[in-house]
């Protein structure tokens, strides 16, 4: 295999694509019907039970690797509750193809959850929790930043976000992404259009999205020479075309109007201090609309649905990630005391975000009768952090109120860390499903929001008090949270992200503040 010599200036590995299916120990429980409930229904019991004298003998042989007899069937760790390692107590006894492919992932993750499958190297912790496998996720993501097969000129438009996936990804885990500081400018230069705003590559028409992967990304690698890199004003104008007169905001120029458009052009706008104000050409001004925030709040209101949740565009289906989208274009808003306590029904949205977690899995799924999956361990995990502070209200930046969590911190930490770890580094969607940049990166995000207590003060690093950037960060420690105890080990924590801008808070915070700085003639 030819050695790819790396930015980092390390021989490195091509990126891996593995062409074949994980070998399970367990296959054939994929495949076989769900396995009859142990737990007892009638007491309603579902602890961990006390271990067996066989199961203190095995933990004290064997510690750091699960039981591997061929004489006898292997068992699970001792520190695994019995919520993750049972199958659901109630089952609906109508089959449909959703009620299997349910089944099916529950078997699929029961071995990975309790650390007996053949691909889990360990070491587990007491827990019976596998460590983050830093060294080799590290590796994974050096090596997507790479050169890619010939089948991958498909993704071809999404060059910023795997960028952005990367360095949010190795931010993550602790490197240091300014050594990307030249890639990444030389990377984004010929993507912005003279017309403004930033496109999938040369020449590609310019959109929200890959304009928010960039200024993220440009963000993480800092430098004045990158925080300059976007025309600014060029960029307002191009955004201010995007405005629609019910106050929503489209994707691109003629393109869909969606809370993706919402979210990201707010992004855009508040990191890089673009006036409020829309540009005197914009066409939503004949509507009488004349800031960007003029009916934003009450559209994103209106994606809210009957289960509670808040879908792309009024009508829609509720959806995950456009439940992060929205919610966080709210507190960027404003504070989400305010802006989310006023645009939603929060007990509702608590009651869908809540049914979005499922057990033993531990994962979140992105809607109804779907199937959980890595990444929204980022785009339904991260709404709590913005859902907490609704409810919590404005906190002192030294002493904030400590609250219990909204979900099982521990669930989502057994998913991610179980069931999501490719063997050879990178993070998935769910066992069985081969790892990428994207999943690596929001499976990540979401391992670092278990692990931080998120609330949001009047203190800004904004000289104009902007409230995105009044948000700090606690770790979360054991013996703050007994009823839903940290099973990671502290070797395994993370970075903290900022809440909306879903990388640094230093980051997001410099790129603001030199913005504010340096401001444009318009
Ligand atoms: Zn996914």
């Amino acid at each position: 295999m030819p050695v790819v010599i790396a930015a980092a200036g390390k021989p490195r590995r091509r990126v891996r694509f593995s062409s074949s299916q994980t070998q399970t120990s367990a296959a054939a429980r994929e495949h076989a019907p769900i396995r009859s409930s142990r737990s007892n229904l009638a007491t309603g019991n579902r602890q961990s039970p006390a271990p067996t004298p066989r199961d203190q003998t095995v933990l004290k042989q064997n510690q750091n690797q699960p039981q591997r007899d061929s004489m006898c069937e292997p068992q699970p760790h001792p520190g695994v509750p019995a919520l993750f390692k049972e199958p659901p107590v109630l089952l609906d006894a109508l089959t449909t193809e959703t009620s299997e492919l349910q089944n099916g992932t529950v078997n699929k993750c029961l071995s990975f959850l309790e650390g007996l499958h053949s691909s889990q190297p360990g070491p587990f912790n007491k827990f019976g929790v596998p460590s983050l496998r830093q060294d080799e996720h590290v590796g994974y993501l050096y090596d997507s930043l790479e050169e890619y097969p010939a089948g991958f000129a498909g993704m071809d438009a999404s060059r910023p976000w795997m960028v952005y996936w990367a360095l949010a990804g190795l931010s993550l885990l602790g490197e240091d992404v300014t050594r990307f500081r030249e890639r990444v400018i030389s990377t984004f230069v010929p993507m912005q259009n003279p017309t403004g705003g930033i496109g999938g590559g040369h020449g590609q028409l310019s959109h929200c999205a890959s304009g928010y992967a960039a200024v993220l990304a440009l963000a993480m690698v800092g430098g004045e020479e990158a925080l300059k890199l976007i025309d600014r004003e060029r960029m307002w104008r191009w955004l201010g075309k995007l405005k629609q007169p019910d106050g929503g905001i489209r994707v691109c120029e003629g393109g869909e109007e969606d809370v993706r458009g919402a979210y990201c052009a707010m992004v855009i706008i508040s990191l890089l201090d673009l006036p409020l104000t829309l540009p005197p050409d914009a066409e939503a001004r004949k509507y009488g609309l004349e800031t960007f925030t003029s009916g934003l709040s009450d559209y994103l209101a209106r994606c809210q649905t009957f289960e509670g949740g808040i879908s792309g565009s009024p009508g829609s289906e509720a959806h995950g990630a456009y439940a992060f989208c929205a919610l966080a274009c709210l507190c960027i808003i404003g504070q989400p005391d305010e802006t989310v306590s006023r645009c939603m029904d929060v007990p509702l949205l608590l009651s869908w975000l809540s049914a979005r977690q499922y057990a033993p899995e531990g994962g979140f799924s992105g809607r109804t009768n779907k199937l959980v999956d890595g990444c929204y361990s980022h785009w339904v995990g991260s709404c709590w952090p913005l859902l907490q502070s609704t409810l919590d209200g404005v906190q002192s930046a030294a002493d904030p109120r400590r609250a219990g969590s909204l979900y099982s911190r521990e669930g989502l930490t057994r998913y991610i860390l179980a069931c999501c770890q490719s063997k050879h580094g990178g993070l998935r969607d769910k066992p069985g499903k081969h790892p990428d940049s994207y999943h690596t990166c929001y499976t990540l995000t979401g391992l670092s929001s278990v692990q931080y207590h998120h609330y949001h003060t009047t203190s800004s690093v904004s000289s104009k008090g902007a409230s995105a950037f009044s948000w700090k960060y606690t770790p979360i420690t054991t013996s703050e949270t007994p009823s839903d105890q940290n099973v990671f080990d502290e070797k395994d924590r993370l970075t903290a992200f900022h809440p909306i801008y879903v990388i640094p808070h230093a980051a997001a915070e410099n790129m603001r503040v030199w913005c504010e700085q340096n401001p444009f003639k318009i």
